[in-house]
Formats: C-alpha cells, structure tokens, sequence
C-alpha cells in the first residue's frame, strides 16, 4: 500500500500546523487530492510546493479530512510500524501496572494512533474506535493488540456519538478472542471495582480519575491521623462508586454518594459489598446533584470534602457559557457545606474549558461563596493519559483542591 499513495495538496500556507506536528488535516486546508482515496487508505500529505509533510489517513466524511501516522518521509506504515506503536504503548503503561490492572493502554493521538481509544481490564481489553484510518486497519491492530499484550479479548465499543461525524456506524461487540464475562473486576490501589464492559460509560470505568482517587484515599488517612476521627465526606457524581471506595479504603468515618442514575448505583453498592467495607459508612442517595446540593444546604449539613466530579457539561466551544454557570453554581454549593479546614475536590472534564478558565470559575466561586480558599494541589489524568506537546487537545480533564479555612 505503501508504494504509490495519492497525493493530498495542501493549500498555500495551510502547511503550518502540520510543520509543527498537529495531526490534523482539516478539509479546508485541502487544495486538491490527486486521486480518490478510500475510507481509512494511507495518504500523503504535502504543502503546495510538493514538499513532503505527512503520511496519514484519509477521512472523507470528516471535517478533519485526514489524521497524520508520521511526519518522517522514510516511515513505511505498514504492520510493523503499528506494531511498533502500540509496543511503545505498551510498554509506556508498565510503571503503572503494581497499582493497577485497569488503565488506558492506547490514548488516540498521543500515542500516534489518532482515534483509538484502548483500554485494559485485567486480561481484557475494550476499543474505541473514532478515525476511519483506525476503521480501515481494526482486524489486523486487534491481533496485534493481543499479541503485545497477552490478553484474551478486544471487546468494541465504538457507540460514541462521534462516529457519525466520520461516517462510521455504531458499533458493540466482540472484536477478537474470548469474551468477556458479563462483569470484570479489576483493583486500583488496593480496592476493587467491578466493570461491566458492555454496558459502562466509556469503556467500563474512568481510568483517568486514579491519581485523584488516591489523593482522596490519602486525604482520609490524613485527616484520620490529624484529626483523631474519621473524615465525613460528600462524593457528587459518585458513578460506580469511585472515589466513595477509595475514601472508605482510606478510612473516613462517613461517605453519602450521589447520583442521578438508579443502575450506577446498583453497581456502586455491589462494589462496596466487593470489598467488604461497613454499610453503615457508606450512603448511597439517587438524586439531582444540583438540587441535592441545595438541600444539603438548607438543612445546615457540613462535610470534611466534599467532590464534584460531573460529566462532560460543554460538549462543544458552544456550550462553554452554560457550562461554565453549572460548574460555578455546583462549586458555589460545594464550598458553603464544608467545615473549617475542609476540602473541595473540584473537576471538569471539558476540553473546551481550559484549566486557565475552570480555575477561573472556582475563583468566582469561592468569591462569592464568602469563604477563604487556597487552592493547595491540581488534579488531572494520570500517565496513561499522556499530552502530546504537539497536540494540546489531549489535555481534557482538570481538577482543583480547594482547602476552606476561617
Ligand atoms: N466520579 C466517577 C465518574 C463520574 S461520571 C468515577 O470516578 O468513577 C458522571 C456521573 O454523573 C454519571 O454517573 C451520571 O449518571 C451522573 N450525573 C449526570 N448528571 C447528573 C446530575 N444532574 N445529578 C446527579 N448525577 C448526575
């Protein structure tokens, strides 16, 4: 396939960004393709003088008309420039696994696969596929997936909305080798979740909250050795359980979960059973965040940390304001029930709102709120969520502790 690879035109001066290395190709930096490549076929990029830029992926339905594999003219991509990749990927997790067994192995485009998601659950692994390039070439990266990593299972979950903006359907299902059980368990830190890998958000689980379920795990064995009693938290869009689990592991003296949904719930609790943590320590509440936070309000009720982790609220630049009124109006709340010397654990998982602008945000927040706050530690995704320097979009999910005192 290598040999002779239509020729994509850039117009002039659009080379800019592919100089330094962003991987995209958007459609209207195209000039002219010199030939009518396939869904997924392997182009070559180059500037309006001929000059080479980048071998990549054509994606004729995308507004991101072509994803770069490499900028060095001499790659050959082909299976072994794949395998390669995914090695490196691989490889790149291996410091992580003594603490955990599920973690992100392929994070799209800053492993140089853009728009594959790959992520690992013991001996199972779950696929997010979202380029065309990725779609053209899955059968063959899913047994390189197993060969690289001795797991028993690619599971697919290409069923995001994002799909269809490729012109790619919906896809769940059995991808290669053995499937797997209806739930997997998977530890972190010392606690175990169970995942359901069919039916989960993402791929099952939130991977990228690990290093700040374990600053929560270590704030509750702070707070216990300080204090000489156990920490009384607040855990907002509680999931599956996360962060309760790690609070409880790390021995607070109460937890009340929040959640609207009735099913995360259900697995919220069975997880709780899972590692054998008292009942009576853990509460779990179905309910609006937003109103909850206001309830809690108004009956006076205080809390030690309190942690907001909602989902996506700006899905798009066009929904940054709004987004922005809900993360301030649940920080607000978030701050006015925590006791002196308290903690707010405060996230967004928005690329759209950039961390200069969500610490902005909390900052009206804690104006408002009439309290004083330091913001004494960031948060964000863990080392399996690398950011590639040439492709800031990676950086999604930011999080802020927040310390209240009198
Ligand atoms: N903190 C979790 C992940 C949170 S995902 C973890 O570490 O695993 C976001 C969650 O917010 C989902 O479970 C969803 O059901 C819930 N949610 C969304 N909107 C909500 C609302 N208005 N009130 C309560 N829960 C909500």
């Amino acid at each position: 396939m290598q040999q002779h690879p239509v020729e994509v035109v850039l117009a002039r001066g659009r080379e800019k960004s592919l100089v330094k290395r962003h991987p995209w190709v958007y459609e209207s930096a195209v000039r002219s393709v010199n030939g009518t490549p396939r869904p997924g076929e392997l182009v070559r990029v180059v500037a309006h003088d001929s000059r080479f830029l980048a071998w990549a992926a054509w994606s004729p339905k995308s507004a991101i008309r072509a994803r770069c594999w490499s900028f060095d003219k001499e790659d050959q991509i082909n299976e072994a420039w794949f395998r390669a990749r995914i090695r490196e990927a691989v490889e790149a997790r291996a410091p992580l696994r003594p603490r955990t067994s599920a973690l992100r192995l392929v994070f799209g485009e800053a492993d140089r696969l853009p728009g594959l998601i790959v992520d690992q659950y013991g001996e199972y692994l779950v696929c997010e596929i979202l380029s065309a390039g990725i779609e053209a070439n899955r059968e063959m990266i899913a047994r390189i997936l197993l060969e690289e990593t001795g797991c028993r299972g690619v599971f697919e979950r290409s069923d995001s909305a994002v799909r269809e903006r490729e012109g790619l359907p919906r896809r769940t299902g059995l991808l290669l080798g053995d499937e797997p059980p209806k739930e997997i368990e998977a530890t972190e830190d010392g606690v175990r979740y169970g995942v359901d890998v069919r039916i989960g958000h993402k791929t099952g689980f939130y991977v990228d909250q690990r290093d700040s379920r374990l600053a929560a795990q270590n704030l509750a064995r702070e707070f216990r050795r300080t204090h000489g009693r156990g920490l009384r938290a607040l855990n907002c869009f509680c999931y599956t359980g996360g962060f309760s689990l790690a609070l409880a592991a790390g021995g607070a003296e109460s937890v009340v979960s929040v959640d609207s949904s009735g099913e995360a719930l259900a697995l919220a609790r069975e997880n709780a059973a899972r590692n054998g943590f008292p009942e009576e320590k853990l509460s779990w509440v179905e309910a609006d965040v937003f109103e909850f936070l206001r309830k809690e309000r108004n009956a006076g009720k205080t809390y030690d940390l309190v942690i907001l982790d909602p989902p996506k609220f700006a899905s798009t630049h066009y929904h940054v304001e709004r987004a922005a009124r809900a993360y301030k109006d649940i920080s607000l709340n978030g701050l006015k029930l925590l006791s002196p010397g308290g903690h707010l654990f405060t996230f967004s998982c928005s690329g759209a709102v950039d961390a200069e602008l969500f610490q902005k945000i909390v900052a009206g927040a804690v104006i408002d709120s009439g309290v004083n706050a330091w913001l004494v530690g960031r948060m964000g995704a863990g080392a399996d969520h690398p950011l590639l320097m040439t492709y800031p979009e990676g950086e999604y999910l930011k999080g802020l502790d927040i310390l209240v005192r009198p």
